[in-house]
Protein backbone atom coordinates (compact mmCIF):
# COMPACT_ATOMS: atom_id res chain seq x y z
CA UNK A 1 0.00 0.00 0.00
CA UNK A 2 1.32 3.29 -1.22
CA UNK A 3 1.57 6.60 1.36
CA UNK A 4 1.06 10.27 0.77
CA UNK A 5 1.12 10.70 4.27
CA UNK A 6 4.40 11.60 6.32
CA UNK A 7 3.72 12.36 9.98
CA UNK A 8 6.72 14.87 10.31
CA UNK A 9 5.10 17.29 8.04
CA UNK A 10 1.29 16.86 9.31
CA UNK A 11 -0.12 20.25 10.82
CA UNK A 12 0.33 20.02 14.30
CA UNK A 13 -2.16 21.73 16.91
CA UNK A 14 -5.65 21.15 14.81
CA UNK A 15 -7.46 20.25 17.48
CA UNK A 16 -6.33 22.62 20.61
CA UNK A 17 -6.80 25.90 17.83
CA UNK A 18 -10.27 24.31 17.65
CA UNK A 19 -13.19 26.10 19.83
CA UNK A 20 -15.91 23.07 19.77
CA UNK A 21 -14.89 19.54 18.95
CA UNK A 22 -16.97 17.25 18.68
CA UNK A 23 -15.61 13.44 18.94
CA UNK A 24 -16.91 10.03 17.92
CA UNK A 25 -16.53 6.43 19.80
CA UNK A 26 -16.86 4.25 17.54
CA UNK A 27 -17.99 0.22 19.75
CA UNK A 28 -15.02 -1.43 18.47
CA UNK A 29 -12.84 1.17 19.88
CA UNK A 30 -14.75 1.13 23.42
CA UNK A 31 -15.92 -2.73 23.42
CA UNK A 32 -13.99 -6.13 22.93
CA UNK A 33 -15.99 -9.34 23.88
CA UNK A 34 -18.64 -7.82 25.46
CA UNK A 35 -16.42 -5.85 27.92
CA UNK A 36 -15.67 -2.16 28.25
CA UNK A 37 -11.96 -1.66 27.24
CA UNK A 38 -11.24 0.63 30.33
CA UNK A 39 -7.74 1.64 30.20
CA UNK A 40 -8.50 2.70 26.08
CA UNK A 41 -11.50 4.89 28.05
CA UNK A 42 -8.79 6.01 30.56
CA UNK A 43 -6.48 7.48 28.30
CA UNK A 44 -9.37 8.87 25.74
CA UNK A 45 -10.31 10.81 28.77
CA UNK A 46 -6.74 12.31 29.32
CA UNK A 47 -6.89 13.35 25.60
CA UNK A 48 -10.09 15.05 26.54
CA UNK A 49 -8.68 16.66 29.40
CA UNK A 50 -6.21 17.86 27.69
CA UNK A 51 -8.23 19.32 24.94
CA UNK A 52 -10.43 21.30 27.75
CA UNK A 53 -7.59 22.53 29.49
CA UNK A 54 -6.10 24.56 26.10
CA UNK A 55 -9.90 25.96 25.70
CA UNK A 56 -12.09 23.75 23.67
CA UNK A 57 -15.54 23.04 24.42
CA UNK A 58 -16.09 18.73 24.02
CA UNK A 59 -19.02 16.56 22.93
CA UNK A 60 -18.68 12.94 22.68
CA UNK A 61 -21.18 11.19 20.67
CA UNK A 62 -20.18 7.39 22.02
CA UNK A 63 -20.88 4.54 20.42
CA UNK A 64 -21.04 1.36 22.44
CA UNK A 65 -24.02 0.76 24.50
CA UNK A 66 -25.62 -2.43 22.31
CA UNK A 67 -21.85 -4.51 22.01
CA UNK A 68 -22.03 -3.81 26.07
CA UNK A 69 -25.55 -4.42 26.45
CA UNK A 70 -25.60 -7.92 24.18
CA UNK A 71 -22.29 -8.90 26.64
CA UNK A 72 -24.66 -8.53 29.74
CA UNK A 73 -27.52 -10.09 28.48
CA UNK A 74 -25.70 -12.80 26.80
CA UNK A 75 -27.01 -12.20 23.56
CA UNK A 76 -25.73 -14.38 20.42
CA UNK A 77 -23.45 -12.58 18.19
CA UNK A 78 -24.25 -11.33 14.42
CA UNK A 79 -27.51 -9.76 14.20
CA UNK A 80 -29.79 -8.75 16.51
CA UNK A 81 -33.64 -8.10 15.96
CA UNK A 82 -34.78 -5.18 16.87
CA UNK A 83 -36.64 -5.46 20.09
CA UNK A 84 -33.35 -7.75 21.25
CA UNK A 85 -31.02 -4.43 19.74
CA UNK A 86 -33.47 -2.24 21.67
CA UNK A 87 -33.20 -4.26 24.99
CA UNK A 88 -29.28 -4.64 24.77
CA UNK A 89 -29.03 -0.60 24.07
CA UNK A 90 -31.34 -0.26 27.07
CA UNK A 91 -28.48 -2.21 29.54
CA UNK A 92 -26.09 -0.88 27.71
CA UNK A 93 -26.48 2.52 28.10
CA UNK A 94 -26.33 2.73 32.00
CA UNK A 95 -23.03 1.16 31.61
CA UNK A 96 -21.89 3.52 29.11
CA UNK A 97 -22.62 6.57 30.73
CA UNK A 98 -21.39 5.31 33.88
CA UNK A 99 -18.13 4.61 32.53
CA UNK A 100 -17.66 8.18 31.15
CA UNK A 101 -19.03 9.70 34.62
CA UNK A 102 -16.19 8.53 36.51
CA UNK A 103 -13.33 8.46 33.97
CA UNK A 104 -14.24 12.20 33.42
CA UNK A 105 -15.06 12.83 36.67
CA UNK A 106 -11.67 11.43 38.22
CA UNK A 107 -10.10 13.86 35.97
CA UNK A 108 -12.45 17.00 37.05
CA UNK A 109 -14.43 16.97 34.42
CA UNK A 110 -18.69 16.05 34.49
CA UNK A 111 -20.26 14.30 31.93
CA UNK A 112 -23.27 14.84 30.86
CA UNK A 113 -26.00 12.05 28.93
CA UNK A 114 -27.82 12.90 26.06
CA UNK A 115 -29.87 10.93 24.28
CA UNK A 116 -31.42 11.42 20.71
CA UNK A 117 -33.63 10.52 18.16
CA UNK A 118 -33.69 11.24 15.03
CA UNK A 119 -37.10 13.85 15.53
CA UNK A 120 -34.54 15.70 18.06
CA UNK A 121 -32.49 16.34 15.10
CA UNK A 122 -34.31 17.05 12.38
CA UNK A 123 -37.55 18.95 13.94
CA UNK A 124 -37.25 22.48 14.71
CA UNK A 125 -38.66 22.91 17.66
CA UNK A 126 -36.86 19.85 18.79
CA UNK A 127 -34.17 20.68 17.72
CA UNK A 128 -33.59 24.31 19.33
CA UNK A 129 -33.86 22.08 22.59
CA UNK A 130 -31.76 19.86 22.18
CA UNK A 131 -29.06 22.45 20.97
CA UNK A 132 -30.14 24.55 24.03
CA UNK A 133 -29.15 22.08 26.45
CA UNK A 134 -25.91 21.20 24.94
CA UNK A 135 -24.91 24.65 25.23
CA UNK A 136 -25.98 25.08 28.77
CA UNK A 137 -23.74 22.37 29.73
CA UNK A 138 -21.30 23.47 27.78
CA UNK A 139 -21.44 26.73 29.49
CA UNK A 140 -21.91 24.67 32.98
CA UNK A 141 -18.41 22.87 32.06
CA UNK A 142 -19.93 20.10 31.60
CA UNK A 143 -19.06 17.11 28.89
CA UNK A 144 -22.19 16.09 27.33
CA UNK A 145 -21.99 12.08 26.16
CA UNK A 146 -24.53 12.05 22.92
CA UNK A 147 -26.06 8.39 21.83
CA UNK A 148 -28.76 7.44 19.50
CA UNK A 149 -31.51 6.48 21.97
CA UNK A 150 -31.39 3.26 20.90
CA UNK A 151 -34.43 1.99 23.20
CA UNK A 152 -37.18 3.83 21.31
CA UNK A 153 -35.75 4.18 18.08
CA UNK A 154 -37.32 1.51 15.47
CA UNK A 155 -35.48 0.91 12.29
CA UNK A 156 -37.92 3.55 10.06
CA UNK A 157 -37.22 6.65 12.20
CA UNK A 158 -33.28 6.30 13.72
CA UNK A 159 -29.95 7.18 12.18
CA UNK A 160 -28.36 3.90 12.64
CA UNK A 161 -25.37 4.87 12.85
CA UNK A 162 -23.44 7.69 15.27
CA UNK A 163 -21.44 8.49 12.12
CA UNK A 164 -24.48 10.55 11.00
CA UNK A 165 -25.58 11.76 14.29
CA UNK A 166 -22.23 12.87 15.50
CA UNK A 167 -22.79 14.68 12.33
CA UNK A 168 -25.97 16.20 13.05
CA UNK A 169 -25.17 16.80 16.66
CA UNK A 170 -21.64 19.06 15.16
CA UNK A 171 -23.92 21.11 13.09
CA UNK A 172 -26.53 21.50 15.54
CA UNK A 173 -24.14 23.05 18.07
CA UNK A 174 -21.74 25.18 15.49
CA UNK A 175 -18.91 22.57 16.58
CA UNK A 176 -15.92 23.84 14.55
CA UNK A 177 -14.52 20.79 14.80
CA UNK A 178 -15.60 16.58 13.96
CA UNK A 179 -13.58 13.61 14.57
CA UNK A 180 -14.67 10.62 13.76
CA UNK A 181 -12.36 8.09 15.55
CA UNK A 182 -13.11 4.34 14.83
CA UNK A 183 -11.05 1.06 13.27
CA UNK A 184 -10.63 2.98 10.00
CA UNK A 185 -7.76 5.44 10.11
CA UNK A 186 -8.90 7.25 7.13
CA UNK A 187 -9.71 7.50 3.45
CA UNK A 188 -8.08 5.59 0.58
CA UNK A 189 -8.86 5.58 -3.55
CA UNK A 190 -9.67 2.27 -2.86
CA UNK A 191 -10.52 -0.31 0.08
CA UNK A 192 -6.63 -0.79 1.61
CA UNK A 193 -7.70 -4.21 2.22
CA UNK A 194 -8.20 -5.11 -1.22
CA UNK A 195 -6.48 -3.30 -3.26
CA UNK A 196 -2.30 -3.25 -2.62
CA UNK A 197 -2.68 0.56 -5.08
CA UNK A 198 -4.82 1.84 -2.43
CA UNK A 199 -3.41 5.69 -1.70
CA UNK A 200 -4.36 7.45 1.61
CA UNK A 201 -5.65 11.05 1.51
CA UNK A 202 -4.72 13.08 3.94
CA UNK A 203 -6.41 16.15 3.28
CA UNK A 204 -10.05 16.26 1.11
CA UNK A 205 -10.64 19.71 0.49
CA UNK A 206 -13.72 19.23 -1.41
CA UNK A 207 -16.58 16.20 -1.88
CA UNK A 208 -16.53 15.46 -5.10
CA UNK A 209 -17.96 12.37 -6.99
CA UNK A 210 -14.62 10.81 -6.99
CA UNK A 211 -13.88 11.14 -3.13
CA UNK A 212 -18.50 9.63 -3.11
CA UNK A 213 -16.96 6.98 -5.22
CA UNK A 214 -14.19 6.04 -2.51
CA UNK A 215 -16.43 5.06 0.22
CA UNK A 216 -16.92 1.38 0.19
CA UNK A 217 -19.59 -0.22 2.41
CA UNK A 218 -17.68 -2.23 4.62
CA UNK A 219 -17.92 -1.60 8.44
CA UNK A 220 -16.53 -4.02 11.13
CA UNK A 221 -18.85 -6.36 13.23
CA UNK A 222 -19.47 -4.18 15.88
CA UNK A 223 -20.57 -0.63 14.18
CA UNK A 224 -23.23 -0.24 11.75
CA UNK A 225 -21.06 2.64 9.94
CA UNK A 226 -18.62 1.96 7.26
CA UNK A 227 -16.99 4.45 5.16
CA UNK A 228 -20.16 5.97 3.32
CA UNK A 229 -21.96 6.93 6.42
CA UNK A 230 -18.79 8.59 7.00
CA UNK A 231 -19.10 10.55 3.91
CA UNK A 232 -22.06 11.31 4.63
CA UNK A 233 -21.12 12.72 7.59
CA UNK A 234 -18.48 14.84 5.93
CA UNK A 235 -21.08 16.26 3.80
CA UNK A 236 -23.60 16.94 6.14
CA UNK A 237 -20.43 19.02 8.72
CA UNK A 238 -18.05 20.21 5.67
CA UNK A 239 -21.40 22.21 4.29
CA UNK A 240 -22.53 23.66 7.80
CA UNK A 241 -18.55 25.15 8.64
CA UNK A 242 -17.56 22.13 10.14
CA UNK A 243 -14.15 20.30 9.39
CA UNK A 244 -13.78 16.80 10.02
CA UNK A 245 -11.65 14.49 10.66
CA UNK A 246 -11.39 10.14 10.02
CA UNK A 247 -8.95 9.11 12.38
CA UNK A 248 -8.01 5.18 13.96
CA UNK A 249 -8.92 5.41 17.57
CA UNK A 250 -7.15 1.90 17.61
CA UNK A 251 -4.20 2.86 19.43
CA UNK A 252 -4.03 4.43 23.24
CA UNK A 253 -4.27 8.81 23.56
CA UNK A 254 -5.98 8.66 19.75
CA UNK A 255 -6.52 12.27 20.18
CA UNK A 256 -3.35 13.37 21.10
CA UNK A 257 -1.66 11.35 18.32
CA UNK A 258 -4.08 13.76 15.95
CA UNK A 259 -3.06 16.60 17.58
CA UNK A 260 0.71 15.57 16.97
CA UNK A 261 0.01 15.53 13.59
CA UNK A 262 -0.79 11.93 13.27
CA UNK A 263 -2.43 10.07 10.63
CA UNK A 264 -5.90 11.19 9.79
CA UNK A 265 -7.81 12.06 6.37
CA UNK A 266 -9.03 15.71 6.81
CA UNK A 267 -12.14 17.22 5.24
CA UNK A 268 -12.21 20.88 4.84
CA UNK A 269 -15.08 22.93 6.23
CA UNK A 270 -16.58 25.23 3.36
CA UNK A 271 -17.56 28.30 5.82
CA UNK A 272 -16.91 29.29 9.00
CA UNK A 273 -20.16 27.36 11.09
CA UNK A 274 -20.91 30.98 12.04
CA UNK A 275 -21.49 32.07 8.49
CA UNK A 276 -22.91 28.65 7.38
CA UNK A 277 -25.83 29.30 9.46
CA UNK A 278 -25.84 33.16 9.08
CA UNK A 279 -26.48 32.43 5.35
CA UNK A 280 -29.42 29.39 5.88
CA UNK A 281 -30.98 31.94 7.73
CA UNK A 282 -30.45 34.87 5.73
CA UNK A 283 -31.46 32.85 2.22
CA UNK A 284 -33.48 29.74 2.98
CA UNK A 285 -35.88 30.61 5.28
CA UNK A 286 -39.64 31.69 4.30
CA UNK A 287 -40.02 34.65 7.28
CA UNK A 288 -43.30 33.82 9.06
CA UNK A 289 -43.71 37.04 11.13
CA UNK A 290 -42.48 40.49 11.70
CA UNK A 291 -40.82 42.58 14.12
CA UNK A 292 -40.24 46.17 14.20
CA UNK A 293 -37.54 47.63 16.25
CA UNK A 294 -36.69 51.12 17.85
CA UNK A 295 -33.97 53.14 17.03
CA UNK A 296 -32.06 52.34 20.05
CA UNK A 297 -32.65 48.29 19.11
CA UNK A 298 -31.60 48.97 15.65
CA UNK A 299 -27.99 50.56 16.84
CA UNK A 300 -27.82 47.70 19.28
CA UNK A 301 -28.31 45.18 16.70
CA UNK A 302 -26.01 47.63 14.17
CA UNK A 303 -23.33 46.56 17.22
CA UNK A 304 -23.76 43.07 17.00
CA UNK A 305 -25.59 42.81 19.96
CA UNK A 306 -28.87 40.65 20.69
CA UNK A 307 -32.47 41.96 20.10
CA UNK A 308 -33.84 42.06 23.52
CA UNK A 309 -38.20 42.25 24.10
CA UNK A 310 -36.66 45.82 25.16
CA UNK A 311 -36.45 46.89 21.38
CA UNK A 312 -39.61 45.56 19.88
CA UNK A 313 -42.72 48.24 18.97
CA UNK A 314 -44.96 46.28 17.15
CA UNK A 315 -45.35 42.32 16.34
CA UNK A 316 -46.92 40.61 12.62
CA UNK A 317 -47.59 37.49 11.76
CA UNK A 318 -48.20 33.87 13.25
CA UNK A 319 -44.90 32.53 13.80
CA UNK A 320 -43.91 29.58 16.41
CA UNK A 321 -40.48 30.00 18.47
CA UNK A 322 -37.95 29.16 15.97
CA UNK A 323 -39.36 30.61 13.01
CA UNK A 324 -37.72 33.20 10.85
CA UNK A 325 -38.94 36.57 10.93
CA UNK A 326 -38.45 39.88 9.10
CA UNK A 327 -36.59 42.67 11.06
CA UNK A 328 -37.73 45.95 10.24
CA UNK A 329 -37.50 49.72 11.24
CA UNK A 330 -39.90 52.10 12.33
CA UNK A 331 -40.26 53.49 8.72
CA UNK A 332 -40.53 50.11 7.55
CA UNK A 333 -37.38 49.45 5.88
CA UNK A 334 -35.90 45.52 5.26
CA UNK A 335 -33.31 45.49 7.92
CA UNK A 336 -32.51 42.02 7.61
CA UNK A 337 -33.80 38.53 9.23
CA UNK A 338 -33.57 36.16 12.61
CA UNK A 339 -34.87 33.02 14.34
CA UNK A 340 -36.99 33.95 16.90
CA UNK A 341 -37.32 33.09 20.52
CA UNK A 342 -40.80 33.08 21.34
CA UNK A 343 -43.99 32.44 19.54
CA UNK A 344 -46.04 35.22 18.23
CA UNK A 345 -48.42 35.17 21.55
CA UNK A 346 -45.28 35.23 23.93
CA UNK A 347 -43.48 38.08 21.90
CA UNK A 348 -46.88 40.06 21.79
CA UNK A 349 -46.71 39.97 25.60
CA UNK A 350 -43.08 40.84 26.25
CA UNK A 351 -42.41 43.47 23.78
CA UNK A 352 -41.29 46.44 25.31
CA UNK A 353 -40.48 44.75 28.76
CA UNK A 354 -37.27 44.56 30.33
CA UNK A 355 -36.19 40.75 30.10
CA UNK A 356 -35.99 40.49 33.68
CA UNK A 357 -40.17 40.66 33.60
CA UNK A 358 -40.49 37.62 31.40
CA UNK A 359 -40.58 35.39 34.26
CA UNK A 360 -43.60 37.37 35.63
CA UNK A 361 -45.49 38.21 32.46
CA UNK A 362 -44.81 34.31 31.31
CA UNK A 363 -44.90 32.01 34.19
CA UNK A 364 -41.53 30.23 32.68
CA UNK A 365 -37.87 31.90 32.63
CA UNK A 366 -37.22 32.58 28.63
CA UNK A 367 -34.88 33.53 26.99
CA UNK A 368 -33.44 37.16 27.79
CA UNK A 369 -33.30 37.65 24.08
CA UNK A 370 -36.40 37.74 21.64
CA UNK A 371 -33.55 37.05 18.84
CA UNK A 372 -30.22 35.69 19.93
CA UNK A 373 -27.24 37.57 18.24
CA UNK A 374 -25.90 34.16 16.23
CA UNK A 375 -29.63 33.72 15.00
CA UNK A 376 -29.52 37.62 13.48
CA UNK A 377 -28.70 38.48 10.16
CA UNK A 378 -27.98 42.17 8.52
CA UNK A 379 -28.85 43.30 5.18
CA UNK A 380 -25.28 44.43 4.22
CA UNK A 381 -27.32 48.42 3.57
CA UNK A 382 -27.76 48.30 7.40
CA UNK A 383 -24.71 47.81 8.55
CA UNK A 384 -23.27 50.69 6.14
CA UNK A 385 -25.40 53.36 6.86
CA UNK A 386 -26.76 52.48 10.67
CA UNK A 387 -25.56 54.86 13.45
CA UNK A 388 -23.69 53.51 15.90
CA UNK A 389 -24.00 54.69 19.37
CA UNK A 390 -22.93 52.03 22.08
CA UNK A 391 -22.31 53.65 25.00
CA UNK A 392 -25.88 55.19 24.60
CA UNK A 393 -26.94 51.62 24.47
CA UNK A 394 -25.57 50.31 27.05
CA UNK A 395 -27.18 52.80 29.47
CA UNK A 396 -30.48 51.82 27.85
CA UNK A 397 -29.61 48.20 28.58
CA UNK A 398 -29.72 46.50 24.87
CA UNK A 399 -27.04 43.97 25.84
N1 LIG B 1 -25.99 3.73 18.88
C1 LIG B 1 -25.36 2.46 18.77
C2 LIG B 1 -24.82 1.99 20.13
O1 LIG B 1 -24.57 2.76 21.00
C3 LIG B 1 -24.19 2.42 17.83
C4 LIG B 1 -24.39 2.88 16.41
C5 LIG B 1 -23.08 2.80 15.61
O2 LIG B 1 -22.32 1.87 15.82
O3 LIG B 1 -22.80 3.70 14.81
O4 LIG B 1 -24.60 0.83 20.35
Amino acid sequence: MSELFHPATAETGRLSRSRRIVVKIGSSLLVADGQLKRDWLAALCDDLKMLAKAGAELIVVSSGAIALGRGVLGLPSGALKLEQAQAAASVGQVALAQAYADALGGRGLTAGQILLTLGDTEERRRYLNARETVSTLLKLGAVPIVNENDTVATSEIRYGDNDRLAARVATMCSADCLVLLSDVDGLYTAPPAQDPNAVFLPEVPAITPEIEAMAGAAGSELSRGGMRTKIDAARIATSAGTTMAIASGTRMNPLAAIENGGRATWFSARATPASARKAWIGGHLEPRGTLELDAGAIRAVVDGRSLLPAGVRRIEGGFSRGDAVRIVAPDGRDIGRGIVAYDHRHAQLIMGRNSREIEAILGYAGRAEMVHRDDLVLNDQTLETAPCDTAAEEERGHA
